[in-house]
C-alpha cells in the first residue's frame, strides 16, 4: 500500500461520504421528487468518480487503464454540470422538463466523443500525455470547457432570475443555499480546467463535497437556517470582538503613557484594573453594538412587551370590523414594519350532502395596503390548509404552503388564491376553540423573514384579537341583517304599491268592461224587444225590419270589437301574438288607417295631414296589425283633441343606424289636451286611463270618449312584436291650453333576427 497518499485517501473517503449522503436522501425523500432523484444521481456520479479514482490508484482495478481513467474526469465534469442544471430547474420549480437542455447535453457529449475519436478528422486528442493533468488546450478541450460553461451558466442564470423575481424571504433564503451549492460545485471543477495538477485534486473533491452537502441541506430540510441572520450574528461577533480588542489595546497604551513615569508603576496592576473596568463596561457596550448592527442589517427593532400592551389596549373596545382590521394590522406593521396586511373573517358552513365535510368561507376586511384584491374565497374543510389553521394554533407561512409535503394535496385554486394574497404569513385567530379568522401579513420592509419569536408574538396578538373580532363579527352580522330587513321592507312597500295599483286596475277593468259591454247589450235587448213586439202586433214593415236588424248588427259588431280587444291583450300578455310579415309601404298602411276615420274627422271638424311617408322604404310588417295600431293612435288623437284641432302624421328615416338595423320613425302628433309627464309611460299599461273611469263618456270618437284602456297596450304589443319601440311625448296635460301630444313609433326596416320564431311568420314577396 505504498500508493496510499493524501489524494487517494481523500478520494476514497469522499466516495464513502457520497454513499452516506445518497442513503440519507433516499431515507428522507425516497425517490419521489425530481430534485431528490437528480441529487441522488449527482451524488452517485461523484461517488463513482471518486471511488474509481481512489481505488485505481491503489492498483486494485487493473482493467482500468490510464487511457480509460483519463476519460473519466472530463466526461464526468460535463455530465455533472448537465445534471446540476436540471437539478436547479427542478429545485427552482421552473416549468417544463427542459427537453432543450437534455438535447443540447446529448449533442455536446456526442460531439466530444466524435472529436475524441478524431471522427471529425481533427488530429489532436482531448487528452495528451499523462491523463487530463497533462491536457493540452486543443479544440476538444475548448469544446468541453464551453459545454461546461454553458450548463453551469444556465444553472446560474435560472437561479439568479428566480431569486430576483422572488420576494419572500424564506424562498430567497432557500435559493441562497442553492447559490452556495452552485458556487462550491463550480469551484470544484475549476482546478481541472485552470490548474491541472494532481495536488489540487483533494481541493476539488472537498469543494464538490461541500456543494453536494449544501444542495442536500437545501433539498432535504424545510426549515433552513437563515443565512442573513447567520451573517448578522457573525458581524455582531466580529464587530464586538474588534471593539473589545481596540478598547483594551487603546486603554492599555494610554494607561502606560500616563502612569509610566509614576513611582511604583506596575504594568500588571494597570492590566488588572483595565480588565476590571472593561468587564464592567463590556456588557452594555456589547448590547449597544448588537443593536447598532441589527439596525444596520434589518432596521426593525421593537419591544415585544410594549407592542403587546399597546395592541391589547387599542383593540379592546373596537366593534367595527374594518376599524379592527386597520388598527390590528396597523399596530403589527408599526412594530415589525410589514408592507401590507389584512384581516380575514372565517365562517363555517356545514356540508349539505351525505359525507360532505363542509366549507370555510373566508372574507377579507380591508387592512393596510391591501384594499383591493381581497377576493372572498372558500376552503374545503378537507383542505390541508384549513386543517392546519384549524388544528395547529400556530402561524402558517406561505413558504410552508408552497413547499411543505403536508400541503402537497392543496388544490390549485386554493393555492392560487393564497399566492394572490401576496402574504408571507397567516396567523389564525380562535374564539371558544373555533377558528374564526386570520391575519394575512405581507413581507417586511427589511426583507427579513418572520423569526420564531415574532411568530410567537403574532400568535399572542392573534389571541388578543379573538374577543374583539368575535364582537365585531356579531355587530357586523347584525348590521347586515338590519340592512337586509330594510331592503326587504322597501321591496314589500313597493310590492304593496304595485298590488294596490293592480287591484285598482282590475276593479277598473270590471267597471270598464261592464260599462263598455252594457251599451251594445242594451241595444241588442231593446232592438230584439221592439222586433218581438212588432212581430206580435204584426206591424213589422220591411223598412222598419231593415233598420232594426242594422241596429242589431252594429251592436253585435261593437261586442265583437270589445271581445277582440281583450283577446289581443291576452295574446300580447302571453307573447303569442302572431305576425304575418310582408314587405309593406308605411305610407299605404297609414293612409288606409286614416281612411277609416274620415267621417269622424269631418264630424269633429279636425284636420289631418300626412307628410314624408312616401319617401320611406318598404318595411317588413304585418299590414293588418300595423293598420290596427295606427288606427288606434289616430282614434286617440281624435278623441283627445277638441273640435277644430289638427292631427299631423309624419315620418323619417333614422340616418345614424347601421344598414342591417335601419329603422323608420313615424310620429302621430295632435293639438289635443296632452298628457301629464307622470302618465307618459303609464298610459301604455293595461286598463290605465287618465282620470276617473266613470267620468269618461263612451264613444268611439267623441271628445274625451274613453275606451277600455287597452288600446295603447295593444299598440305597444304590436310595435314590440315588430322589433320596434313606441313612446309618448307631451308638454303636459291641460284641457284649456291644449299643449298637444306626440306618439313616436320606431320600426326596423328588416325584422330583428333575434325575434322568437313563433311570433314572426316571415313570408317573402307579396
Ligand atoms: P282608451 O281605450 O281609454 O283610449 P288607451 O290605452 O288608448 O285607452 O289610452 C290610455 C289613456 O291615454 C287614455 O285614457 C288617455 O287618457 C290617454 N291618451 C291616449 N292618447 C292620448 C292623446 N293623443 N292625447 C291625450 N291623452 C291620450
Amino acid at each position: 500500500m505504498d500508493n496510499l497518499d493524501l489524494t487517494t485517501i481523500v478520494s476514497i473517503v469522499a466516495g464513502i461520504l457520497y454513499l452516506l449522503i445518497v442513503g440519507a436522501i433516499l431515507r428522507r425523500r425516497g425517490f419521489r421528487e425530481w430534485t431528490g432523484r437528480f441529487l441522488t444521481l449527482y451524488a452517485v456520479v461523484l461517488c463513482l468518480l471518486e471511488l474509481v479514482r481512489g481505488i485505481s490508484r491503489l492498483g486494485w482495478l487493473a482493467f482500468l487503464t490510464d487511457a480509460i481513467l483519463a476519460q473519466v474526469v472530463p466526461y464526468g465534469t460535463l455530465v455533472l454540470a448537465l445534471l446540476f442544471l436540471h437539478m436547479s430547474r427542478s429545485f427552482l420549480r421552473l416549468k417544463g422538463p427542459g427537453w432543450g437542455w437534455w438535447g443540447l447535453g446529448l449533442v455536446w457529449l456526442a460531439a466530444l466523443v466524435a472529436l475524441e475519436n478524431s471522427l471529425l478528422s481533427l488530429p489532436e486528442s482531448l487528452l495528451l500525455g499523462s491523463g487530463w493533468l497533462g491536457a493540452s488546450r486543443g479544440t476538444t478541450f475548448d469544446v468541453l470547457l464551453l459545454g461546461w460553461a454553458i450548463f453551469v451558466g444556465g444553472a446560474a442564470f435560472s437561479t439568479i432570475i428566480t431569486f430576483t423575481r422572488m420576494h419572500q424571504p424564506l424562498h430567497r433564503n432557500r435559493i441562497a443555499y442553492w447559490f452556495l451549492a452552485l458556487a462550491f460545485t463550480s469551484a470544484g471543477a475549476v482546478p481541472f480546467f485552470a490548474v491541472p495538477d494532481v495536488r489540487y485534486e483533494p481541493l476539488s473533491s472537498g469543494l464538490y463535497l461541500l456543494g453536494v452537502l449544501s444542495a442536500a441541506y437545501a433539498v432535504l430540510t424545510h426549515r433552513l437556517f437563515d443565512i442573513r441572520q447567520a451573517m448578522r450574528r457573525i458581524m455582531n461577533y466580529l464587530v464586538s470582538t474588534l471593539l473589545a480588542v481596540l478598547l483594551y489595546t487603546a486603554s492599555f497604551l494610554v494607561a502606560r503613557y500616563l502612569f509610566q513615569t509614576m513611582p511604583g508603576y506596575n504594568p500588571w496592576l494597570i492590566g488588572v484594573a483595565l480588565a476590571l473596568l472593561l468587564s464592567i463596561l463590556f456588557d452594555p457596550l456589547l448590547q449597544l453594538v448588537r443593536r447598532l448592527v441589527s439596525r444596520l442589517f434589518s432596521g426593525a427593532v421593537y419591544s415585544a412587551s410594549r407592542t403587546l400592551r399597546e395592541y391589547s389596549t387599542s383593540i379592546g373596545n373596537i366593534l367595527d370590523l374594518e376599524q379592527l382590521a386597520t388598527v390590528a394590522v396597523g399596530l403589527i406593521s408599526e412594530a415589525m414594519e410589514v408592507r401590507h396586511g389584512s384581516l380575514f373573517v372565517v365562517h363555517f358552513e356545514e356540508g349539505k350532502g351525505e359525507g360532505e365535510s363542509g366549507y370555510f368561507h373566508l372574507r377579507g376586511v380591508r387592512g393596510m395596503g391591501a384594499g383591493e384584491g381581497l377576493i372572498p374565497s372558500t376552503l374545503s374543510a378537507e383542505s390541508p390548509v384549513a386543517d392546519y389553521l384549524r388544528q395547529e394554533r400556530s402561524p402558517l407561512t406561505q413558504y410552508d404552503i408552497d413547499l411543505h409535503p403536508r400541503f402537497r394535496e392543496v388544490s390549485s385554486a386554493e393555492r392560487e388564491w393564497f399566492t394572490g394574497l401576496n402574504a408571507d404569513v397567516y396567523v389564525p385567530i380562535y374564539a371558544k376553540g373555533e377558528w374564526i379568522g386570520f391575519l394575512a401579513l405581507g413581507p417586511k420592509r427589511s426583507g427579513d423573514r418572520y423569526f420564531d419569536d415574532e411568530l410567537t408574538l403574532l400568535s399572542t396578538l392573534a389571541d388578543q384579537t379573538a374577543v374583539a373580532l368575535e364582537n365585531a363579527r356579531l355587530v357586523d352580522d347584525l348590521r347586515a341583517r338590519t340592512r337586509e330587513i330594510e331592503r326587504l321592507n322597501e321591496d314589500l312597500a313597493r310590492a304593496n304599491l304595485e298590488l294596490t295599483r293592480v287591484g285598482q286596475a282590475k276593479s277598473d277593468f270590471i267597471d270598464i268592461a261592464s260599462h263598455e259591454l252594457r251599451t251594445p247589450l242594451t241595444q241588442v235587448r231593446s232592438y230584439s224587444d221592439i222586433l218581438k213586439e212588432m212581430i206580435e202586433t204584426d206591424s213589422l214593415s220591411a223598412k222598419g225590419g231593415t233598420k232594426l236588424t242594422q241596429g242589431l248588427k252594429k251592436a253585435a259588431e261593437r261586442l265583437e270589437e270589445i271581445i277582440n280587444t281583450m283577446v289581443d291583450v291576452a295574446q300580447i300578455d302571453t307573447e303569442t301574438l302572431e305576425l304575418t310579415l310582408f314587405s309593406e309601404s308605411v305610407d299605404s298602411i297609414v293612409k288606409s288607417a286614416v281612411d277609416t276615420w274620415t267621417t269622424a274627422l269631418e264630424e269633429r271638424n279636425l284636420t289631418l295631414t300626412v307628410e314624408g311617408l312616401e319617401s320611406l322604404p318598404s318595411i317588413s310588417a304585418d299590414y293588418k296589425r300595423l293598420k290596427q295600431m295606427f288606427s288606434h293612435l289616430i282614434q286617440n288623437a281624435i278623441k283627445y283633441t277638441p273640435d277644430g284641432g289638427q292631427i299631423r302624421i309624419s315620418g323619417r328615416m333614422l340616418e345614424w343606424t347601421l344598414p342591417q338595423d335601419q329603422s323608420v320613425e313615424i310620429v302621430v302628433a295632435d293639438t289635443g289636451i296632452g298628457i301629464a309627464p307622470e302618465d307618459l309611460e303609464r298610459i301604455f299599461e293595461k286598463f290605465y286611463r287618465v282620470g276617473d273611469v266613470l267620468l269618461h263618456s263612451t264613444g268611439k270618437t267623441k271628445f274625451k270618449g274613453a275606451g277600455p284602456g287597452l288600446g295603447l297596450t295593444i299598440a305597444r304589443g304590436i310595435v314590440e312584436a315588430h322589433g320596434g319601440r313606441i313612446w309618448a311625448e307631451s308638454a303636459g296635460h291641460d284641457e284649456k291650453t291644449c299643449p298637444g301630444g306626440e306618439f313616436h313609433i320606431v320600426l326596423p326596416v328588416q325584422p330583428r333576427s333575434s325575434e322568437p320564431e313563433n311570433r314572426v311568420v316571415f313570408l317573402t314577396g307579396q
